[in-house]
C-alpha cells in the first residue's frame, strides 16, 4: 500500500498470504461447504488455545488455525440442507463482491466520502421500494440486520409522533402476538410499551382487530398512546403475512405510523406470483427486508426504507461541529437514516449481484424456493405420520410427527447434525413442538428434502 514507509508493503510474505487467502475463499465458494458443527468452548480451548501473542502468529499460521479448526467449528449457513432458523444463500456474485468491498476500505456513512458506493446502494434500495410501490419520496439505508432496522424505523415513528401528537404520553407500539422478538427488544431500548394483539384463525393480525384492540387499550390505560402499528410480512416461524391492507387502513384512520417488518418475507415481492400477498405494503410509512435472508446477499444487510425519507433523516441525523461539512449532502448521507454513523456499504454485495444478474434471476431464485416449499408440503401430505401445521404461504414448511414428544424432535435434530446430513431445529407453535424447513437456498433440491424427510422414522 505505502511504497515509501514500508509498513504496509505488499512484500513477498503478504503476497503469498494473499494467494492462500484467495485460494481458500474461492474454493469455499466453488464447492459445497461441509455442514460442520459447533465445538464446545473447552474443545476449542484445547484445539486452538491462545492466539493473541506478543509477536503474532504470522498470517499463515493464523489462517491455518482458522481454516482447520475455527471455520470447521461454525455451521455452514449456506449449506443446501441447512434449513434451520432462516439460513443464508448468498449468490456467488454477492460473496465475490464482498471481497471487493473488504479490499476497498469504503466509507459508506456519507455522500461526501462514499458517493459512488451510496449511489449504487440507493439503486438497490429503489429496486425494493419500487417492488413495494413506494412513492418517489422514499429512501433509507442498509443497516446491520432486521433488529436494527426495526428499531431505527420505530425511533423515526416516535419522532414523528412526538411532533404530531404533543403531550406527555406513554408511547406504545401495537403489533401481533406473532411479531418478531426484535419489536419488543426495540420497545425496551426505546422505553415504550407494547400492545400485543391476538391474531385471527390463520395467524394474521387484522385491521379490524387492531382497531378494536387499540381503542380498548387506550381507554383502559389512560396516558397510553399508540403511535405505530407493526405489520409482519412473513412471520419467522410460519411465513404468515398480516392483513396489510386492513392495517394500513387502520393506521390511516387512527393517524398512526405503519411499519412493515418484512425481514424474511418481503423478498417475495420479487415474484409476481406472491406480490399480491403484500397488498397494502405500498401504504407503509417504513419497511424493512433483509437481503441476507432471502435476497441472496451475505451477512449482514437489512434494507430500511421510509416512505418519506425526510422523516428518517430528521429523526436520526447526528449533529456535531466535526460533522458540519456533511450537512450540504441533502438527503444522501446513509448515516442519517438509522442508529449508525460509520458504516461499511453493506448493501454493495447485494447491489452487485442484483446489477450483474438482473431482476429476473432474482424472481427465478425466489420461485425456486416457493416451488420447493409446495413440493415439500406434498411429500409431507403423502406421509401418514407427518402433519402440516399449515399450507406453506411463502417458503417455510412447518409440520409435526405423530406421537413425538419434544425430546424426540431434539434428539432427531441433534442426530441429523451429528451425521452431517442437515441442520433443522425444532420450533414451537400453539405450545406444540414443530419442525420447520426454511427454504431460501437456490441450491437446495427436492432430493435434499427427501433425504432429510427419510430420516424421520
Ligand atoms: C429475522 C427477522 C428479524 C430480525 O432480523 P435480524 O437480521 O436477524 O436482526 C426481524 N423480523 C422478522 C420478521 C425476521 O424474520
Amino acid at each position: 500500500m505505502c511504497q515509501t514507509c514500508g509498513v504496509h508493503e505488499f512484500n513477498e510474505e503478504v503476497n503469498s498470504l494473499a494467494q492462500e487467502i484467495l485460494e481458500y475463499s474461492l474454493e469455499r465458494l466453488r464447492l459445497d461447504p461441509p455442514l460442520d458443527h459447533p465445538r464446545t468452548f473447552e474443545e476449542l480451548s484445547e484445539l486452538v488455545g491462545q492466539t493473541i501473542t506478543e509477536n503474532g502468529l504470522g498470517g499463515h499460521e493464523a489462517l491455518r488455525i482458522f481454516k482447520e479448526i475455527l471455520a470447521r467449528s461454525c455451521i455452514s449457513t449456506d449449506h443446501p440442507r441447512n434449513l434451520a432458523f432462516i439460513p443464508a444463500a448468498p449468490s456467488e456474485y454477492a460473496s465475490l463482491f464482498d471481497l471487493v468491498v473488504a479490499a476497498s476500505s469504503l466509507y459508506g456513512g456519507s455522500w461526501t466520502e462514499g458517493a459512488g458506493a451510496v449511489y449504487a446502494e440507493n439503486q438497490a434500495l429503489r429496486w425494493i421500494a419500487d417492488l413495494a410501490g413506494m412513492p418517489e419520496s422514499a429512501g433509507g439505508t442498509f443497516v446491520q440486520g432486521g433488529t436494527v432496522g426495526n428499531l431505527s424505523a420505530l425511533v423515526a415513528a416516535r419522532y414523528w409522533a412526538r411532533r404530531e401528537i404533543p403531550g406527555n404520553h406513554r408511547w406504545t407500539i401495537a403489533c401481533s402476538e406473532e411479531a418478531h422478538s426484535s419489536i419488543s427488544a426495540a420497545a425496551d431500548v426505546m422505553d415504550v410499551a407494547v400492545l400485543s394483539i391476538p391474531c385471527d384463525g390463520q395467524g394474521r393480525l387484522t385491521g379490524v382487530q387492531t382497531k378494536i384492540s387499540i381503542r380498548e387499550f387506550e381507554k383502559s390505560n389512560p396516558g397510553h398512546k399508540v403511535f405505530a402499528i407493526v405489520g409482519t410480512a412473513g412471520t419467522t416461524n410460519l411465513g404468515i403475512i398480516d392483513d396489510l391492507v386492513g392495517l394500513a387502513q387502520c393506521a390511516e384512520e387512527l393517524d398512526l405510523w405503519f411499519h412493515v417488518d418484512g425481514a424474511y418475507g418481503l423478498a417475495a415481492l420479487a415474484s409476481p406470483r406472491t406480490r399480491d400477498l403484500f397488498e397494502g405494503v405500498a401504504e407503509a410509512d417504513s419497511l424493512i427486508v433483509d437481503p441476507h435472508k432471502w435476497l441472496f446477499a451475505p451477512f449482514d444487510a437489512c434494507a430500511l426504507i421510509y416512505r418519506d425519507a425526510r422523516i428518517g433523516k430528521a429523526a436520526h441525523t447526528q449533529r456535531a461541529p466535526y460533522l458540519d461539512p456533511l450537512e450540504d449532502d441533502g438527503l444522501l448521507n446513509p448515516s442519517d437514516y438509522a442508529i449508525q454513523l460509520t458504516r461499511r456499504p453493506r448493501g454493495l454485495p447485494f447491489w452487485f449481484s442484483l446489477a450483474a444478474n438482473g431482476a429476473k434471476k432474482y424472481q427465478e431464485a425466489i420461485e425456486h424456493s416457493l416451488n420447493l416449499a409446495k413440493e415439500c408440503a406434498e411429500m409431507i401430505r403423502m406421509r401418514s405420520d407427518l402433519q402440516l401445521v399449515c399450507e406453506p404461504i411463502l417458503s417455510i414448511v412447518a409440520f409435526t410427527k405423530q406421537g413425538w414428544r419434544h425430546e424426540d424432535y431434539v434428539r432427531w435434530s441433534d442426530d441429523l447434525l451429528a451425521k452431517q446430513i442437515g441442520f433443522v431445529t425444532p420450533s414451537t407453535h400453539n405450545h406444540e413442538t414443530i419442525l420447520r424447513f426454511a427454504i431460501v437456498n437456490p441450491w437446495t433440491r427436492r432430493s435434499d428434502l427427501e433425504l432429510i424427510l427419510g430420516t424421520l422414522v
